[in-house]
């Protein structure tokens, strides 16, 4: 039976940190599911365009795919039949956090495992909302995204300054 890993996040937007993760993860599942999920907190800057431009990103890698949830995570992890919640730890503020949530889930449904993948060090500080910061204020963010999302960032702040 095929490993089935699933990694949630917001990707608003997609960062070279979630890239990384997602390498790595693709290298030891089978096949990796890239969940765009609903944040009640949060409202998404890219409210429209964020799954075309996931999948954008991640084109070249054969074995990951794009999906998005409005549900329980647990839900999705059960419809799929997954056997790992991937999740990307870059600092210890993250962990407590998510620690409580791999308890929750696994409280949840006893099948979602959840699998932490430290960052490299290179991407140890990188988030979204960094990423958006800079760009808003005309930043170069070429090292921190892919082309497409760099483009897509452009775009978005140039409208919003006009
Ligand atoms: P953010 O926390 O930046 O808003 P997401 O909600 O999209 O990002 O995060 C999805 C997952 O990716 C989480 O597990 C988060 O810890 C992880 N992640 C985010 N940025 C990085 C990074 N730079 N390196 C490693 N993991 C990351």
């Amino acid at each position: 039976m095929k490993k089935i890993a699933i990694y949630p996040g917001s990707f608003d937007p997609i960062t070279n940190g979630h890239i990384d993760i997602i390498k790595r993860a693709a290298n030891i599942f089978d096949k990796v599911i890239v969940l765009i999920s609903h944040n009640p907190s949060k409202s998404p800057t890219f409210a429209i365009g964020r799954e075309a431009l996931t999948k954008e990103a991640l084109k070249d890698l054969g074995n990951v795919s794009v999906d998005l949830w409005d549900g329980l995570l647990v839900d999705y992890v059960r419809k799929v039949e997954a056997c790992a919640i991937i999740k990307g730890l870059r600092a210890v503020t993250d962990f407590e956090y998510e620690f409580q949530m791999a308890l929750t889930n696994k409280a949840l449904y006893d099948g979602a495992e959840t699998v932490f993948l430290t960052a490299s060090t290179e991407n140890m500080y990188l988030s979204s909302s960094m990423v958006k910061q800079i760009a808003r204020f005309s930043g170069d963010v070429s090292q921190f995204v892919p082309e497409c999302v760099e483009t897509e960032l452009k775009e978005l702040y140039k409208l919003c300054q006009h």
